[in-house]
C-alpha cells in the first residue's frame, strides 16, 4: 500500500467489475450485455458525429435529454445524463444522501451501493432479503437518511410491483428514494409514472442492457427537476462535459431507433423463459427474474467448480465470492446460439459420460 495514499484510499475496497476478456471466441454471459449489436442507424450516427470531435460536446446536453424525456412524456428539465448510470448514482449518493445519516439498501444487491457510501462517509443499514430472495417492504420504511434499490433487484432479478414501490416512498416522505433501473425494459414496467405524484423519487436508468451501449457509457436520471438540479450542481463542480461527443449521437439514435430496441428486447425476454425451462428440466434452481439474467444455483453441483469448468470450455458466467451468494451463478441472457452452446457444455459438465 503506497505511503502516499490518504486514508480514504486505504479505507474504500473498490467495486470489483466482471471479467472483460479480449477474445471473441469466448460467450460472455458474465456481465448482462446486450448480445445484440447496436442498431445500423446507431453505428452511422456515431460515424457522422465523428467528424466533430475538434468540438467540445454540449454540456448541458439539450437534444438527447429531451428525447429521453419524450419516451416517458417528460420534458428535459426531468433528466439528468451521466457517464453510466453507475457515474449517475455517484452523483446521486453525493447529492442526496448525507454523511453521517444511515441510508438503507439492500443486503443482496449492487455491490457498487457500498463503494458509493464509504467514499463519500454515509452510513448504511444493509437490509435482509426474505428468505424466497424477495424485498422487505416494510424494513424500507422511515429510513433515517434515504435509500436505494434496484428493479428488478441484481443480481436476484426479481422485480417489485409498482405499488410497493408506492408504498415505501409514501413511508418516506423526507428523504430521497432512488431507484435503480437498469433492467427495468425488461421487466414489468417502471416507476417513472409515479415521478409526478413524488418529489422524492428519483429513477435511474442506463442504455447499457436493453439499447445495446455498454460501451458508450450513457446512464440518466429521471426525477422532479428539483432533484435533477441538484444533480447538476454536482455534475457541474466536477467537470461539466460529463458525456462526449459520439455516446451523445449514439444514444440519439438508439431511442429514435425504437423498431430495434423492441426486437432486440422481446427477443432476449423469449430467449429468458426457454433458458428458464432447460434450466429448470436440469435441476436448476432459479429465482424467478424480469432482467436479462437469470441466478441459478444447483443442489447437487458446486456453483464455483461450474463457473470454472465452464470458463475452461470458453464461456463465461458470473460467480460471486459473496456471503449468500455462493452457490449461485448469474447467467446474462445471451443469442439463442450461445444459450445452446452453454446447455451443451452443463449438460457435459453435470452428467459426464459414463
Ligand atoms: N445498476 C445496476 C443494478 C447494474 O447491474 C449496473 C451494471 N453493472 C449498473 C447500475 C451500471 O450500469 P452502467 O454504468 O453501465 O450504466
Amino acid at each position: 500500500m503506497s505511503k502516499f495514499w490518504s486514508s480514504l484510499a486505504r479505507q474504500v475496497n473498490p467495486y470489483i467489475p466482471g471479467e472483460q476478456l479480449n477474445d471473441e471466441t469466448i460467450i460472455k454471459l458474465n456481465t448482462n450485455e446486450n448480445p445484440y449489436p447496436p442498431s445500423n442507424q446507431v453505428i452511422q450516427a456515431i460515424d457522422k458525429e465523428s467528424k466533430n470531435l475538434r468540438l467540445y460536446p454540449s454540456p448541458t446536453i439539450d437534444e438527447l435529454r429531451s428525447e429521453i424525456g419524450n419516451m416517458y412524456g417528460l420534458s428535459q428539465d426531468h433528466i439528468f445524463i451521466g457517464n453510466g448510470s453507475d457515474e449517475v448514482l455517484a452523483f446521486s449518493f453525493m447529492a442526496f444522501f448525507e454523511p453521517g445519516k444511515r441510508i438503507k439498501y439492500p443486503e443482496i444487491t449492487y455491490s457498487f451501493y457500498p463503494v458509493y457510501a464509504k467514499l463519500f462517509n454515509i452510513s448504511f443499514e444493509q437490509i435482509q432479503l426474505n428468505d424466497d430472495y424477495t424485498i422487505p417492504v416494510e424494513h424500507f420504511y422511515d429510513s433515517d437518511g434515504g435509500l436505494i434499490f434496484p428493479n428488478p433487484n441484481a443480481p436476484t432479478g426479481i422485480y417489485l410491483e409498482l405499488e410497493e414501490i408506492k408504498r415505501i416512498i409514501e413511508n418516506n416522505p423526507n428523504h430521497v428514494v432512488i431507484i435503480d433501473e437498469a433492467y427495468i425494459d425488461f421487466a414489468k414496467e417502471s416507476a417513472v409514472s409515479l415521478i409526478d405524484t413524488f418529489p422524492n423519487l428519483l429513477v435511474i436508468q442506463t442504455m447499457s442492457k436493453s439499447r445495446s451501449l455498454a460501451g458508450l457509457r450513457i446512464g440518466f436520471a429521471i426525477g422532479n427537476p428539483e432533484l435533477i438540479n441538484g444533480l447538476e450542481r454536482i455534475k457541474n463542480s466536477f467537470n461539466s462535459y460529463t458525456v462526449d461527443r459520439l455516446a451523445i449521437a449514439g444514444a440519439i439514435e438508439a431511442i429514435k431507433d425504437n423498431k430495434y430496441f423492441q426486437q432486440t428486447t422481446s427477443k432476449i425476454i423469449e430467449s429468458r423463459s426457454y433458458l428458464e425451462k432447460q434450466l429448470e428440466a436440469r435441476h436448476f434452481d432459479i429465482l424467478p427474474s424480469q432482467a436479462n439474467f437469470l441466478l441459478v444455483s444447483h443442489k447437487e453441483v458446486n456453483a464455483e467448480i461450474l463457473y470454472q469448468k465452464l470458463k475452461k470450455q470458453g464461456i463465461l458466467v458470473r460467480y460471486f465470492q459473496k456471503p449468500g451468494l455462493e452457490n449461485f451463478l448469474r447467467i446474462s441472457i445471451g443469442t439463442p446460439e450461445q444459450i445452446d452452446k452453454l446447455l451443451k457444455k452443463i449438460d457435459h459438465i453435470i452428467k459426464p459420460s459414463p
